[in-house]
């Protein structure tokens, strides 16, 4: 189960809403499984942007750096997919980390559709799936 804030969930939606045709992406941060915050980061790859993200290392360290500092750590990544759904692609899958979880927002035509939560059970697993519970706040 991932807990997320309705404020956090809100808050990427506009960014992903924002960022189309291209995807976006940033980092999921928290504490006691839960979403608390997030972060926008700079999309790198800017010759696939309308399907592939590669995320700023630099933009990275600052989330973590303020995550640490506010006794929180980064919980995982989002991107969103314009376009197509919130399933996991096959890149998305041999780029995760075991100890995070994935969560794609799906964007259509500009206009949000869904988000799902995608984690891995370790570096050879394929993704499962995980339900999202949206959290007051
Ligand atoms: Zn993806």
């Amino acid at each position: 189960m991932v807990r997320i804030l309705k404020s956090v969930h809100g808050g990427i939606i506009k960014h992903a809403e924002s960022g189309f045709p291209h995807e976006v992406c940033g980092v999921l941060i928290g504490a006691d499984g839960m979403i608390t915050h997030y972060r926008e980061c700079r999309n790198l790859n800017t010759e696939r942007a309308h399907d592939r993200y590669d995320l700023d290392p630099v933009s990275f360290k600052e989330a973590d750096e303020w995550a640490r500092g506010n006794g929180l750590e980064i919980v995982g990544i989002y991107h969103s997919h314009p376009d197509h759904p919130s399933i996991a692609s096959e890149t998305d899958r041999q780029r995760a980390w075991p100890e995070w979880v994935y969560m794609i927002f799906s964007i259509n035509g500009g206009k949000y559709n869904d988000a799902r939560a995608w984690v891995l059970e370790d570096f050879d697993s394929g993704f499962i799936e995980d339900a999202v519970e949206l959290v007051e706040g």
